[in-house]
């Protein structure tokens, strides 16, 4: 137990640890942006976690701070200034990149989504370098095998798989740039969801799809290049709308067919569909205070254990069929719009 709690606390102390972010932008000339990335949100602030707030809260699934090494995740309640930030630009490309796509009005251009997506991306790659630090610092590795044999490989097993999708996302940034200067967008799908009424999440996210949305198993090869796909839910341009949008970027990993797939979702079932995203692959997602306090306990379990049991990369029969699941989120879509080459 005591060197379990040595864990943790490393763990927490490398996590936290404050490192000078340089902003993730790279121009069209492949220089990266040398100035300091601020903290931004990925969930936008002022309307989209603004219109599930309440008392300038929401509330986030996570491992409560305070607690040493127990797993048991609980809503926890977050102000909206600190939700969803990570030091990814800096002001200047924060503002000239993202604010039209979520402030402004009317529907999302493809230009946009594939906005949204790079900045899914970066995000993603930030966290998986986070957790590569980590992984990979050598107290942390030793802490780790006192503990013992199983906590040991299996570290060395995240660390590995960390490694993987680092390649795979370094890769998508890249190409996500190339889209955006290039403003050739011929391999950019996307999927693009109005909902008849407001929902108490929204989230920002992106995830390397095991399954096509009706129960296909869409996977590499062993080793194989990954794809991802960005799925962003709330108030953007003011409309709640849930979004999907990717690159294909290689034919190892076929995302085509996640987006084709999305026609098969039957309109009353989006909103459920958002919610059962949200737990199984959507980490930074923010809820409504007074949704969750309604939540039957039985539910509450439900959704944290499955927040909990979801492991990247591995194929679940729950993700198989994510619209089949029981509706919490009673909304309908009222429209689709679909962004193919
Ligand atoms: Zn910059």
């Amino acid at each position: 137990m005591k060197s379990q709690t040595r864990v943790h606390a490393l763990f927490q102390t490398l996590w936290n640890k404050k490192l000078n972010n340089q902003c993730q932008y790279v121009d069209a000339d492949g220089e990266r942006c040398k100035t300091s990335a601020i903290k931004s949100h990925t969930v936008q602030r002022g309307r989209v976690l603004a219109s599930i707030a309440e008392d300038g809260h929401v509330f986030e699934i996570g491992i409560p701070k305070k607690q040493s090494p127990s797993k048991e995740r609980t809503f926890q309640k977050v102000g909206v200034n600190r939700a969803s930030v990570f030091p990814g630009f800096c002001n200047y490309h924060d503002t000239i990149l993202f604010s039209s796509s979520e402030t402004g009005q009317g529907t999302l251009s493809s230009y946009e989504m594939a906005l949204l997506g790079y900045r899914s991306i970066c995000h993603e790659t930030f966290k998986k370098e986070r957790a590569e630090r980590v992984y990979s610092n050598r107290q942390f590795l030793s802490a780790i095998a006192s503990v013992d044999l199983a906590a040991k490989r299996s570290a060395e097993a995240h660390l590995e798989g960390t490694r993987l999708a680092i390649r795979d996302l370094t890769r998508q940034k890249q190409a996500f740039e190339n889209a955006i200067h290039t403003k050739d967008l011929s391999r950019l799908y996307g999927t693009v969801f109005t909902l008849a009424a407001e929902i108490p999440l929204a989230f920002s996210s992106s995830f390397a799809p095991e399954y096509t949305i009706d129960g296909e198993l869409l996977l590499p090869e062993q080793y194989g290049n990954w794809n991802s796909v960005g799925v962003f839910c709330g108030a953007i341009k003011e409309r709640n709308i849930m979004g999907f949008v990717g690159l294909h970027d290689n034919d190892e990993h076929d995302i085509s067919k996640f987006f084709k797939s999305l026609v098969s979702v039957p309109m009353n079932r989006v909103g459920g569909l958002s919610l059962h995203l949200a737990i199984e692959h959507a980490e930074n997602t923010f809820f409504r205070p007074s949704w969750v306090s309604k939540l039957l306990p039985e539910i509450r379990e439900e959704l944290l254990s499955r927040f909990a049991s979801g492991i990247p990369g591995e194929p679940n029969s729950r993700k198989a069929n994510l619209v089949g699941q029981f509706d919490v989120i009673n909304v309908s879509a009222s429209q689709r719009d679909d962004f193919y080459p």
